[in-house]
Protein backbone atom coordinates (compact mmCIF):
# COMPACT_ATOMS: atom_id res chain seq x y z
CA UNK A 1 0.00 0.00 0.00
CA UNK A 2 1.78 3.62 -0.73
CA UNK A 3 2.82 5.28 2.30
CA UNK A 4 3.66 8.92 2.41
CA UNK A 5 5.62 10.52 4.86
CA UNK A 6 5.77 14.02 5.09
CA UNK A 7 9.67 15.47 7.21
CA UNK A 8 11.26 18.47 7.19
CA UNK A 9 14.92 18.97 7.93
CA UNK A 10 13.42 20.79 11.16
CA UNK A 11 10.73 22.11 12.63
CA UNK A 12 8.22 25.51 11.62
CA UNK A 13 8.52 24.52 7.83
CA UNK A 14 4.62 24.04 7.64
CA UNK A 15 5.30 20.02 7.37
CA UNK A 16 1.95 19.61 9.74
CA UNK A 17 0.24 21.60 7.75
CA UNK A 18 1.06 19.73 4.73
CA UNK A 19 0.64 16.57 6.11
CA UNK A 20 -3.35 17.58 7.46
CA UNK A 21 -4.16 19.03 3.98
CA UNK A 22 -2.73 15.91 2.50
CA UNK A 23 -4.93 14.04 4.98
CA UNK A 24 -7.80 15.78 3.53
CA UNK A 25 -7.39 15.64 0.47
CA UNK A 26 -6.17 12.18 -0.22
CA UNK A 27 -9.06 9.19 -0.80
CA UNK A 28 -9.94 7.07 2.85
CA UNK A 29 -6.63 7.51 3.98
CA UNK A 30 -4.92 6.13 7.53
CA UNK A 31 -3.54 8.86 8.91
CA UNK A 32 -0.68 8.99 11.16
CA UNK A 33 1.17 11.43 13.36
CA UNK A 34 4.49 10.19 13.76
CA UNK A 35 5.92 13.05 15.72
CA UNK A 36 5.97 11.43 18.84
CA UNK A 37 7.99 13.98 20.60
CA UNK A 38 5.77 17.16 19.86
CA UNK A 39 2.52 15.77 18.18
CA UNK A 40 0.27 18.67 16.77
CA UNK A 41 -1.69 16.93 14.12
CA UNK A 42 -4.36 16.36 16.55
CA UNK A 43 -4.69 20.10 16.88
CA UNK A 44 -5.85 20.19 12.54
CA UNK A 45 -7.71 17.02 12.32
CA UNK A 46 -9.33 17.15 16.12
CA UNK A 47 -9.76 13.33 16.52
CA UNK A 48 -11.83 11.19 18.85
CA UNK A 49 -10.10 8.70 20.80
CA UNK A 50 -11.32 5.10 20.14
CA UNK A 51 -8.62 3.17 21.74
CA UNK A 52 -5.65 4.07 24.51
CA UNK A 53 -2.47 1.70 24.43
CA UNK A 54 0.40 1.67 26.59
CA UNK A 55 3.44 2.70 25.25
CA UNK A 56 6.25 1.06 27.54
CA UNK A 57 9.97 0.81 26.54
CA UNK A 58 13.23 0.49 28.07
CA UNK A 59 13.70 -1.26 31.63
CA UNK A 60 13.79 0.19 34.81
CA UNK A 61 15.32 -1.75 37.91
CA UNK A 62 13.16 -2.34 41.52
CA UNK A 63 15.14 -3.86 44.61
CA UNK A 64 13.60 -6.01 47.20
CA UNK A 65 13.79 -4.96 50.25
CA UNK A 66 13.01 -8.43 51.98
CA UNK A 67 15.50 -10.06 50.10
CA UNK A 68 18.43 -7.71 50.20
CA UNK A 69 21.17 -8.37 51.89
CA UNK A 70 22.57 -4.60 51.99
CA UNK A 71 25.75 -5.72 50.49
CA UNK A 72 25.90 -2.23 48.62
CA UNK A 73 27.38 -4.50 45.38
CA UNK A 74 24.60 -2.91 43.48
CA UNK A 75 25.27 0.61 44.56
CA UNK A 76 29.54 0.08 43.79
CA UNK A 77 28.50 -1.11 40.11
CA UNK A 78 25.90 1.28 38.91
CA UNK A 79 27.76 3.84 36.55
CA UNK A 80 24.57 5.93 36.75
CA UNK A 81 24.22 6.33 40.33
CA UNK A 82 20.53 5.07 40.39
CA UNK A 83 21.21 2.93 43.23
CA UNK A 84 20.54 5.55 46.37
CA UNK A 85 21.28 4.73 50.47
CA UNK A 86 18.08 5.17 52.14
CA UNK A 87 17.12 5.02 55.38
CA UNK A 88 14.85 1.60 55.12
CA UNK A 89 17.84 0.56 52.62
CA UNK A 90 18.74 0.51 49.35
CA UNK A 91 16.62 1.79 46.52
CA UNK A 92 16.57 2.65 42.59
CA UNK A 93 16.10 6.24 41.85
CA UNK A 94 13.39 5.18 38.84
CA UNK A 95 14.53 8.59 36.75
CA UNK A 96 18.50 7.42 36.67
CA UNK A 97 18.26 4.26 35.93
CA UNK A 98 18.92 3.43 32.34
CA UNK A 99 18.07 -0.47 32.71
CA UNK A 100 21.13 -1.97 31.77
CA UNK A 101 20.65 -4.98 34.03
CA UNK A 102 24.44 -4.95 35.47
CA UNK A 103 23.19 -4.39 39.22
CA UNK A 104 20.43 -7.42 39.16
CA UNK A 105 23.36 -9.76 36.99
CA UNK A 106 25.48 -9.09 39.93
CA UNK A 107 23.25 -8.97 43.02
CA UNK A 108 24.24 -12.32 44.94
CA UNK A 109 20.71 -12.28 46.61
CA UNK A 110 18.75 -12.01 43.52
CA UNK A 111 17.35 -9.00 45.25
CA UNK A 112 17.13 -7.21 41.87
CA UNK A 113 14.20 -7.32 39.02
CA UNK A 114 13.70 -5.23 35.58
CA UNK A 115 10.29 -4.55 34.41
CA UNK A 116 9.02 -2.52 31.36
CA UNK A 117 8.99 1.24 31.92
CA UNK A 118 5.73 3.14 31.50
CA UNK A 119 7.21 5.75 28.20
CA UNK A 120 3.87 6.99 27.30
CA UNK A 121 0.26 6.14 24.84
CA UNK A 122 -0.25 5.37 21.77
CA UNK A 123 -4.11 6.32 20.29
CA UNK A 124 -6.75 4.71 17.31
CA UNK A 125 -8.68 7.90 16.52
CA UNK A 126 -11.50 8.75 14.04
CA UNK A 127 -11.31 12.12 12.31
CA UNK A 128 -12.98 13.48 8.78
CA UNK A 129 -10.15 12.68 6.96
CA UNK A 130 -9.97 8.75 8.06
CA UNK A 131 -8.89 6.52 10.89
CA UNK A 132 -5.88 8.19 12.49
CA UNK A 133 -3.02 6.54 14.28
CA UNK A 134 -1.18 8.91 17.37
CA UNK A 135 1.08 9.28 19.95
CA UNK A 136 2.18 10.91 23.33
CA UNK A 137 5.44 10.09 25.06
CA UNK A 138 5.65 10.75 28.73
CA UNK A 139 7.69 13.92 29.49
CA UNK A 140 11.61 13.17 29.52
CA UNK A 141 11.01 9.40 27.85
CA UNK A 142 13.09 7.82 25.34
CA UNK A 143 12.82 5.72 23.05
CA UNK A 144 10.46 7.70 20.20
CA UNK A 145 12.45 5.77 17.44
CA UNK A 146 10.67 2.64 18.81
CA UNK A 147 7.45 4.84 19.18
CA UNK A 148 7.34 5.55 15.27
CA UNK A 149 8.11 1.89 14.66
CA UNK A 150 4.84 0.65 16.42
CA UNK A 151 2.54 3.45 15.63
CA UNK A 152 3.97 2.45 11.44
CA UNK A 153 2.51 -1.23 12.24
CA UNK A 154 -0.66 0.05 13.82
CA UNK A 155 -1.41 2.00 10.78
CA UNK A 156 -0.76 -1.10 8.64
CA UNK A 157 -2.91 -3.22 10.43
CA UNK A 158 -5.59 -0.55 10.17
CA UNK A 159 -5.11 -0.48 6.73
CA UNK A 160 -5.88 -4.39 6.61
CA UNK A 161 -9.02 -3.94 8.60
CA UNK A 162 -10.29 -1.40 6.78
CA UNK A 163 -9.47 -2.36 3.28
CA UNK A 164 -7.62 0.86 3.04
CA UNK A 165 -4.64 0.91 1.07
CA UNK A 166 -2.92 5.18 1.87
CA UNK A 167 -1.14 5.98 4.69
CA UNK A 168 -0.13 10.06 5.53
CA UNK A 169 2.21 10.30 7.93
CA UNK A 170 3.21 13.44 9.62
CA UNK A 171 7.05 12.50 10.42
CA UNK A 172 9.72 14.01 12.94
CA UNK A 173 11.50 16.66 12.51
CA UNK A 174 15.10 17.00 11.41
CA UNK A 175 17.24 13.85 10.76
CA UNK A 176 17.47 11.63 13.82
CA UNK A 177 16.48 8.23 14.91
CA UNK A 178 12.84 9.10 14.81
CA UNK A 179 13.28 10.30 11.45
CA UNK A 180 15.03 7.06 9.70
CA UNK A 181 12.35 5.18 11.63
CA UNK A 182 9.73 7.23 9.96
CA UNK A 183 11.22 7.29 6.72
CA UNK A 184 12.87 3.32 6.00
CA UNK A 185 10.55 1.54 3.86
CA UNK A 186 8.04 4.41 2.97
CA UNK A 187 6.99 4.86 -0.98
CA UNK A 188 7.37 8.79 -0.93
CA UNK A 189 9.38 10.98 1.29
CA UNK A 190 7.92 15.00 0.89
CA UNK A 191 10.56 17.06 2.55
CA UNK A 192 9.03 20.28 2.94
CA UNK A 193 11.06 23.36 3.44
CA UNK A 194 11.14 27.28 2.96
CA UNK A 195 13.12 29.78 1.15
CA UNK A 196 15.51 30.26 4.31
CA UNK A 197 19.41 30.03 4.97
CA UNK A 198 18.12 27.04 7.29
CA UNK A 199 15.67 25.88 5.43
CA UNK A 200 17.83 25.08 2.53
CA UNK A 201 20.75 23.71 4.87
CA UNK A 202 18.32 21.46 6.31
CA UNK A 203 16.91 20.39 3.09
CA UNK A 204 20.31 19.28 2.26
CA UNK A 205 20.42 17.57 4.80
CA UNK A 206 17.26 15.79 4.47
CA UNK A 207 17.65 14.85 1.50
CA UNK A 208 21.10 13.78 1.80
CA UNK A 209 19.09 10.97 4.51
CA UNK A 210 16.77 10.24 1.63
CA UNK A 211 18.99 9.56 -0.74
CA UNK A 212 21.28 7.24 2.03
CA UNK A 213 18.04 5.23 2.48
CA UNK A 214 16.69 5.17 -1.23
CA UNK A 215 13.88 6.56 -0.44
CA UNK A 216 12.24 8.29 -3.62
CA UNK A 217 11.60 11.91 -2.32
CA UNK A 218 10.24 15.17 -3.70
CA UNK A 219 10.10 18.85 -2.51
CA UNK A 220 7.30 21.08 -1.21
CA UNK A 221 8.37 24.83 -1.47
CA UNK A 222 6.82 26.20 1.86
CA UNK A 223 5.84 30.60 1.36
CA UNK A 224 7.99 30.14 -2.37
CA UNK A 225 7.79 33.66 -2.88
CA UNK A 226 8.90 34.95 0.29
CA UNK A 227 12.46 35.05 -0.99
CA UNK A 228 12.74 34.56 -4.40
CA UNK A 229 16.84 34.27 -4.44
CA UNK A 230 16.62 31.41 -2.29
CA UNK A 231 13.64 29.67 -3.91
CA UNK A 232 15.97 29.70 -7.26
CA UNK A 233 18.56 27.87 -4.39
CA UNK A 234 16.21 25.60 -3.76
CA UNK A 235 14.78 24.76 -6.79
CA UNK A 236 19.07 24.33 -8.05
CA UNK A 237 19.26 21.93 -5.33
CA UNK A 238 16.66 20.10 -6.16
CA UNK A 239 18.12 19.85 -9.78
CA UNK A 240 21.17 19.04 -8.89
CA UNK A 241 19.72 16.28 -6.42
CA UNK A 242 17.23 14.88 -9.24
CA UNK A 243 14.71 15.64 -6.77
CA UNK A 244 11.36 16.88 -8.46
CA UNK A 245 9.42 20.04 -6.92
CA UNK A 246 5.89 18.89 -6.04
CA UNK A 247 4.42 22.54 -5.39
CA UNK A 248 5.49 25.81 -4.75
CA UNK A 249 2.99 27.17 -1.88
CA UNK A 250 2.61 31.12 -1.97
CA UNK A 251 2.78 32.98 1.40
CA UNK A 252 -0.42 34.17 2.10
CA UNK A 253 -1.51 35.60 5.52
CA UNK A 254 -5.00 33.69 4.75
CA UNK A 255 -3.26 29.96 5.87
CA UNK A 256 -2.13 31.16 9.61
CA UNK A 257 -5.40 32.24 9.84
CA UNK A 258 -7.03 29.38 8.64
CA UNK A 259 -5.07 27.09 10.66
CA UNK A 260 -5.80 28.95 13.87
CA UNK A 261 -9.52 28.08 13.02
CA UNK A 262 -8.46 24.49 12.51
CA UNK A 263 -8.38 24.89 8.80
CA UNK A 264 -6.00 22.76 6.51
CA UNK A 265 -4.95 24.35 3.27
CA UNK A 266 -7.57 22.28 1.15
CA UNK A 267 -10.10 23.75 3.05
CA UNK A 268 -9.15 27.26 1.22
CA UNK A 269 -11.66 26.69 -1.77
CA UNK A 270 -10.68 28.27 -4.77
CA UNK A 271 -7.60 29.99 -3.09
CA UNK A 272 -4.30 30.01 -5.00
CA UNK A 273 -2.71 28.45 -1.77
CA UNK A 274 -5.72 25.51 -2.08
CA UNK A 275 -4.63 25.00 -6.01
CA UNK A 276 -0.98 24.97 -5.04
CA UNK A 277 -1.98 21.99 -2.21
CA UNK A 278 -4.17 20.25 -4.26
CA UNK A 279 -1.40 20.69 -7.24
CA UNK A 280 1.46 18.63 -4.67
CA UNK A 281 -0.97 16.22 -3.46
CA UNK A 282 -1.37 14.72 -6.84
CA UNK A 283 2.18 14.94 -7.84
CA UNK A 284 2.88 13.34 -4.14
CA UNK A 285 -0.19 10.48 -4.76
CA UNK A 286 1.27 9.90 -8.49
CA UNK A 287 5.27 9.59 -7.04
CA UNK A 288 3.87 7.12 -4.57
CA UNK A 289 2.49 4.86 -7.39
CA UNK A 290 -0.94 5.87 -6.64
CA UNK A 291 -1.82 8.17 -10.02
CA UNK A 292 -0.97 7.90 -13.36
CA UNK A 293 0.73 10.77 -14.10
CA UNK A 294 4.32 11.50 -13.50
CA UNK A 295 4.98 14.36 -10.72
CA UNK A 296 5.45 17.70 -12.97
CA UNK A 297 7.18 21.05 -11.69
CA UNK A 298 4.20 23.34 -10.67
CA UNK A 299 3.73 26.97 -12.57
CA UNK A 300 2.73 27.91 -8.63
S1 LIG B 1 23.47 -6.13 45.43
FE1 LIG B 1 21.50 -7.03 45.97
S2 LIG B 1 21.78 -7.67 48.11
FE2 LIG B 1 23.42 -6.25 47.66
S3 LIG B 1 22.62 -4.25 48.28
FE3 LIG B 1 22.14 -4.46 46.13
S4 LIG B 1 20.10 -5.34 46.13
FE4 LIG B 1 20.89 -5.64 48.17
S1 LIG C 1 19.71 -1.33 35.82
FE1 LIG C 1 21.71 -0.35 35.46
S2 LIG C 1 21.26 1.81 35.62
FE2 LIG C 1 19.54 0.78 36.58
S3 LIG C 1 20.04 0.68 38.73
FE3 LIG C 1 20.78 -1.22 37.81
S4 LIG C 1 22.91 -0.83 37.28
FE4 LIG C 1 21.95 1.15 37.65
Amino acid sequence: MPEITVISGKGGTGKTSVAAAFAKLAPDPIVCDLDVDAPDLHLLLQPKVVEVHEFRAGRTAAISVADCTLCGDCRERCRFGAILATATGFAVDATACEGCGVCAHFCPAGAIALSPRMAGHWFRSRTDAGPMIHAQLLPGAENSGLLVSVLRREATSECARGGRDLIISDGPPGIGCPVISAISGTDVVVLVTEPTPSGLHDLERAAELCAHFARPAGVIVNKADLDEDRSAEIERLCARRGLPILARIPFEPVVVEALMAGLTMADLGNHPVADAIRHGWRNAHALAGGGRNSPASSPT
